[in-house]
């Protein structure tokens, strides 16, 4: 089962393929997992559908009867109420030009057919909790440290942790993506914002007091620093 939004209901995919055995299984795999499914067999149709009930997300075939996925997008789009409808396109075209036009059209996501059915099912909540209609994974952990983010608590082997504001966001971000290393102007983008105006030395000041705050008497520490790149949570190899 999904990880469903508490008290919400169960998230409804519209499913638009003309490909009857390819929306069967499709269908068989969302319910297994969870989801309602809405059907529609040509493009035409999954506009009336979606007019009719907005679902949570559309998975939309690229090669549709009547009207093209593409097209089905592009106006999905026009409209304010669906501005924002999470769009997957399926496409069996796999040329990185077809994959471009498919996301500046709109769509949120693509995935080439064929398609393992585990990829497909992970884009899906992962477009899903970006919207809302999942709920977002709870607890990060990485090796002794564990952030539970509903709660907003952060520890280390069992022992809590005080970070301020700016240091808890920047370690969730690091803790999203273990071992990658990210340049200052990344972390300033992704934890201050790509509108505010920071010096990129700001980064090594909160870096310096979340270090300081996680970093225990004879503990490890988790923060490495790539000269001339920038910072990862990681453990330096000995
Ligand atoms: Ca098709």
């Amino acid at each position: 089962m999904p990880d469903l939004v508490p008290g919400g209901a169960r998230p409804t995919i519209l499913v638009v393929e003309d490909e009857i055995p390819l929306l069967t299984l499709l269908r068989y795999n969302l319910e297994k997992q969870g989801f309602r499914v809405e059907e529609a067999a040509d493009g035409e149709e999954a506009l009336v559908r979606v007019a009719e009930a907005k679902p949570d997300l559309v998975l939309l075939d690229w090669m549709l009867p009547q009207l093209s996925g593409l097209e089905v997008c592009r106006q999905l789009r026009r409209r304010p109420a669906t501005r924002d409808l999470p769009i997957i396109m399926v496409t069996a075209r796999t040329e990185q030009q077809d994959t471009v036009r498919a996301l500046d059209t709109g769509a949120d996501d693509y995935i080439s057919k064929p398609f393992a059915m585990d990829g497909l099912l992970a884009r899906i909540r992962a477009l899903l909790r970006r919207s809302g209609s999942l709920a977002t994974r709870g607890m990060l952990t990485f090796r002794d440290l564990t952030m539970d983010q509903d709660a907003h608590r952060v520890s280390r082997n069992g022992r809590p942790l005080h970070l301020g504001p700016t240091e808890y966001r920047l370690l969730e971000f690091l803790m999203q993506h273990p071992g990658r290393v990210f340049s200052r102007e990344q972390l300033l983008d992704a934890v201050w914002g790509r509108d505010i105006h920071v010096e990129p030395r700001t980064v090594d000041v909160h870096i310096r007091r979340l270090r300081k705050a996680i970093n225990g008497e004879g503990e490890l520490d988790v923060i490495r620093t790539v000269r001339s790149a920038g910072y990862a949570l990681d453990v330096e190899d000995a």
